[in-house]
Order: C-alpha cells, then sequence, then structure tokens
C-alpha cells in the first residue's frame, strides 16, 4: 500500500495546480489522472487567458480574480502565454447601450481597457469587419492547456509531488466519518492500488459529483457542452471578442498558427460528452460572421468540445448557472478530511489551487504559505543551451521547442547530440526525431496520441495524415516500443483526429481528409493491416 498525505483526483489544471502548490509547501501528495495528461476540459477549451473583461459587467469579482491571475500567469508561466492583447468591438447588432456598463465594469475591476480608433484597430487586424463601430483594447492574453498542466506537473514533481497518469480512482475509504484512503485502477495494467491518506482533494472537474458520490456525497454540478471550431490560419493577431454580454460563438483566439472560434453552451447529463454537432458548427459560424465577414470561407480544420461543471444547486441552468469556482469542505455534511473543488475558469487555476491548498492545511494543521505565484513553473532555458541545441534544431523551432518541453529540453538535446541526424517530423508544428523518441521513452507515454500531447505531433494542417506514419516508422527504426503495435497506433491515432475532422468536412477539408484516406485505406491498406494483424 502507498502512502501519502494527500490525495488529489484529477489531473487537469485545477489538480495539478493543486498538487504544486502542496509539494511546495512541503506536504506529500500524489495525483492521480484516469487519463493521459489534461486529458479533461483543460485540453479542451477556447485557450483565452482571460482580461476579464468578458466578466465585468455580470460579475465584476470574477472579472478582478482574472485580471489578477492572467498578470501572475504570464508572469510564472511565460512558455505557456502568447501575450497578444485583445479587441472587444461592437457591431451593428450589438446593443450601444452596453459600452457605457463595459468602461464602468472594467475600470472597477481594475482592468486597463483603452479604446482606439476603428480605423486602427482595421489597420491593425485587416480582416475584422469595416462594419464595427467601437474597438477597445484589453490585456486578454492566449494560453496553451496542455502545456500549463504538463509544466505545472513537472514543477511539482521537482518538489517531490507524484502524479499517476492512467489511474482511475474508484473508490474512497471511509472511516468512523474521516477519509482514510483511496482506491485506483491502473488503466494500462489492470492493477488495483489502494493510498492511505488523510485528505483527499476531489479536483475532478466536471466528473466531480461523481467522485463525491463515491463517499456517499451529493454535489448539485451539472456537465455544461461548449463547442469550437478551429481554423487552419491564424487571421487575427489578438483575441478578438463581441462586446456585448455573454454568449454563444463569439470569441475568436489565435494559436500559434490557427484560431480558435467558440463557443455554445449545451447541458448534458455526461462528464465525456464532448462530441460536437455539424449543427453546432453551421451556428457558431452565423454567430462569429458579424466580427469576421469572410468566416464561412474560412477553411475549418476540426471541431471539437469540452465540458464545464456547472453548480446548480437549487436547479439553475445554462448561462444563468454560476461560472465561478466552488470550495466545498464536506466536513460541513460530516465527512472530514476530503475538500471539492470546481468551476472556474482555466485562468484562475492558480488562485483555485491556492485557496483549496489553504483549505488542506487548515486540516493538517499546518501553516505554511503559498508561493507558487513567485516561481514560474520551470526554469528559462540558458542562452549556452540554447546555442547548443541551434545545432541540432531548425532555427525557426528552436524557441517553439525550448517552451514547449521546459524541464525537459537537456534531455532532449543529449538524445539529439548521439544521433547523426535529427530530421523534423511533424513539420507544421515543428517536431523532431530526438524529441518524438525522448518523450515516447517516457514511463507514462503509451501511445502517439500520448506524444501527440506533449509534443503537438499531427495537430497541425495535415491532422497526422503525413507526420503519424513517419513516426511509427522512426520510433521501429530507434527500437521504441509503445503498448500498442504500429499498426493499431496508427489506427487509432487517425480515429481520433477523424473524430474532430467530421462534423466539418466540406471544401478543402474535405479534400484534405480524401488524401488520408487514399494513403492509408488505398494505399497502406491499413484496415487490411489490422485484419492480417488478428490472423
Ligand atoms: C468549451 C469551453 C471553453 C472554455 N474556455 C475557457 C477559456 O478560454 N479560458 C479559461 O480560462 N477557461 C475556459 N474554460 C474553462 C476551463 O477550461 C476549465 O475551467 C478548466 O479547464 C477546468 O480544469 P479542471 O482541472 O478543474 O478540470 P479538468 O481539466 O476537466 O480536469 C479534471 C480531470 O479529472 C479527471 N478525472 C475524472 N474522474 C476521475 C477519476 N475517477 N480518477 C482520476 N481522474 C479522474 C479527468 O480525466 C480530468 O482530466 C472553458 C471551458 C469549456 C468547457
Amino acid at each position: 500500500m502507498l502512502e501519502t498525505t494527500v490525495v488529489i483526483i484529477g489531473g487537469g489544471a485545477t489538480g495539478t495546480g493543486t498538487l504544486r502548490d502542496l509539494s511546495m509547501r512541503g506536504i506529500p501528495a500524489i495525483l492521480l489522472e484516469q487519463g493521459g495528461i489534461a486529458h479533461g476540459t483543460s485540453s479542451r477549451f477556447h485557450g483565452l487567458l482571460h482580461s476579464g473583461a468578458r466578466y465585468v459587467v455580470n460579475d465584476n469579482e470574477s472579472a478582478r480574480e482574472c485580471i489578477e491571475e492572467n498578470m501572475i500567469v504570464r508572469r510564472i508561466g511565460r512558455q505557456c502565454v502568447e501575450q497578444t492583447e485583445g479587441f472587444f468591438a461592437l457591431t451593428p447588432q450589438d446593443d450601444p447601450s452596453y459600452v457605457e456598463k463595459f468602461i464602468d465594469g472594467c475600470r472597477t475591476a481594475g482592468i486597463d481597457a483603452q479604446e482606439i480608433e476603428v480605423a486602427e484597430a482595421l489597420r491593425l487586424e485587416p480582416h475584422l469587419s469595416p462594419e464595427v463601430r467601437r474597438v477597445f483594447r484589453v490585456p486578454d492574453s492566449c494560453v496553451d492547456g496542455f502545456r500549463l498542466v504538463l509544466h505545472n506537473a513537472m514543477s511539482a514533481q521537482r518538489y517531490g509531488g507524484r502524479m499517476f497518469t492512467y489511474h482511475e480512482a474508484t473508490g474512497i475509504t471511509l472511516r468512523n466519518g474521516q477519509v482514510c484512503g483511496v482506491t485506483a485502477v491502473n488503466r494500462h495494467t489492470g492493477e488495483t492500488v489502494e493510498i492511505a491518506c488523510q485528505c483527499v482533494v476531489n479536483a475532478a472537474g466536471s466528473w466531480s459529483g461523481h467522485i463525491a458520490g463515491m463517499a456517499g456525497l451529493d454535489v448539485s454540478l451539472s456537465p455544461d457542452r461548449g463547442t469550437l471550431i478551429v481554423f487552419n490560419h491564424r487571421f487575427t493577431s489578438r483575441v478578438i471578442n463581441r462586446l456585448h454580454p455573454s454568449g454563444d460563438g463569439d470569441i475568436f483566439v489565435p494559436h500559434g498558427s490557427i484560431t480558435i472560434l467558440g463557443t455554445t453552451s449545451a447541458a448534458t447529463d455526461k462528464p465525456d460528452d464532448t462530441t460536437p454537432t455539424t449543427e453546432e458548427v453551421l451556428r457558431l459560424l452565423d454567430i462569429g460572421e458579424p466580427l469576421f465577414p469572410q468566416v464561412h470561407q474560412y477553411r475549418i480544420l476540426r471541431a471539437f468540445a469540452g465540458t464545464r461543471p456547472l453548480y446548480t444547486p437549487g436547479g439553475t441552468s445554462g448561462r444563468k448557472a454560476s461560472r465561478n469556482f466552488h470550495i466545498v469542505d464536506h466536513a460541513d455534511e460530516g465527512l472530514e478530511g476530503m475538500v471539492s473543488i470546481f468551476g472556474g475558469k482555466l485562468t484562475t487555476y492558480r488562485l483555485m489551487a491556492e485557496r483549496v491548498a489553504d483549505r488542506v492545511c487548515a486540516k493538517l494543521g499546518q501553516c505554511v504559505p503559498c508561493k507558487t505565484a513567485d516561481e514560474p513553473l520551470v526554469h528559462d532555458v540558458d542562452e549556452a543551451t540554447l546555442k547548443r541545441a541551434a545545432r541540432f534544431f531548425p532555427m525557426q523551432g528552436l524557441h517553439l521547442m525550448a517552451d514547449r518541453l521546459g524541464d525537459d529540453l537537456p534531455g532532449v538535446l543529449e538524445l539529439a547530440e548521439k544521433q547523426p541526424n535529427n530530421p523534423l517530423l511533424c513539420e507544421c508544428e515543428m517536431v523532431s526525431m530526438a524529441e518524438i523518441e525522448y518523450v515516447a521513452r517516457q514511463p507514462a507515454i503509451f501511445s502517439l496520441t500520448d506524444i501527440r500531447l506533449r509534443t503537438r505531433l499531427g495537430m497541425g494542417t495535415c491532422q497526422g495524415a503525413f507526420c503519424s506514419l513517419r513516426t511509427v516508422g522512426a520510433l521501429t527504426e530507434h527500437g521504441v516500443q509503445l503498448e500498442l503495435t504500429p499498426t493499431d497506433n496508427v489506427r487509432r491515432f487517425l480515429q481520433e483526429r477523424w473524430g474532430g475532422l467530421r462534423f466539418a468536412l466540406w471544401g478543402m477539408q474535405a479534400r484534405e481528409m480524401e488524401l488520408s484516406r487514399a494513403i492509408y485505406a488505398s494505399t497502406l491498406n491499413l484496415d487490411g493491416a489490422e485484419h492480417e494483424q488478428d490472423c
């Protein structure tokens, strides 16, 4: 049996943030995540590091939290954030009287919102509709959720925190009204793991209600599904929001070379109901059109969805339900040692982790201050290391790779130095052989999809059509064995990509998909190869 002080259930931003916080305070903790890194909503979201301007009218306190945390995350998570700034643009369809409320709200929340001339806004963002009436600049930014979660986990591990991915919590052990352990199942081996502990933090996002149920508790949580679409190019330099009360499909967020539009909001009964629909995609395009009149012509790479856990005591629902975060100390219901934390935003994950860790410390009778706002998540790469790396990695991808890898960069560099050459296997995202091999050899990596989550392999325009084949071939040549056979790996990888492609299959993307199908189904006979393997 393993022993620790705190078990955290859920490896999204909130859970890994909590693992980092407790570990930095010197409190032993183990995190359990049923999937790979950022398996839940923290990788199925918009990627906006909110300035808070979105919430200034309806929820000024939330807006203030966002702007404060936005500034902290920029500082500690530099490698995960692109400081783009954002525009709030009033279109002819929006109510002009909202603007004064917006300006007042920004002032109250401490958000620097500056109006600029429409002509200047159009010069900076030439694809923006010339019909927009007023434009305000705000300190919005973009954040990479996968990387933020990974870097939090790396930081936590440096302080002794332990994280078990592919471990599903299946039971919570209670004795005399006190939590004393957690049971988990290793999803790869089927092995059961028992962990003795004094406290459980339920950070399972949309699954939190289910986890609370394991301890016989009832948390009023309703998952709410939001669909987003990914365009294959970046047509804005900044985040572009519609200047009106929060609604569906009205924020465009640029990420690297692509742009994400979202989101919808629809009640669901399943936390993993992440399948978008073509109707939602078409509706998002219609709603986005007043900001970008050409949006219907832009090529869509894929659509995806995530679920947000809405706190719905008394039956509130949809956009009326609070999007703030909530901490429930189950001692109030007679169970000592268990705290649930859910809701909020990825932007405020650090604050959520701080508040829940404060609560845990109070329970344990420990008085150690939080240090997570002071120290960067990963170390900055020094100039000498970058210079060494420049000999093995393409210049255009060097900083991208260094930011992505964080503490893993020296290991990848060492591997690259041992190899005669280091080809790019994924050109869209600039991922080279050494990086893929290093990641593939990590114990928590089982499939091409795990490699994708760590490196962004296959996330670009080709959606894996070229790089998945190259990668399995190269890994086989280098003697790296994943859990699945090479054929199964490619098949599952492409199937997962297909899951996002099929709801927006028209125009150029349909042609790209047919090319991919021609490569794998006709030329390489992937289905046939699978049958042969089964025989
Ligand atoms: C469509 C959409 C768009 C959004 N856009 C933004 C945005 O632009 N900016 C922003 O700041 N916020 C945004 N949010 C909110 C933000 O994404 C979430 O607040 C945040 O990601 C929640 O993180 P989390 O760690 O609490 O939950 P999650 O990331 O869902 O993590 C919970 C984890 O618990 C794991 N788990 C569940 N059950 C078990 C079990 N039995 N054992 C082990 N592990 C388990 C799950 O696999 C999951 O990985 C958006 C949300 C949605 C839905």
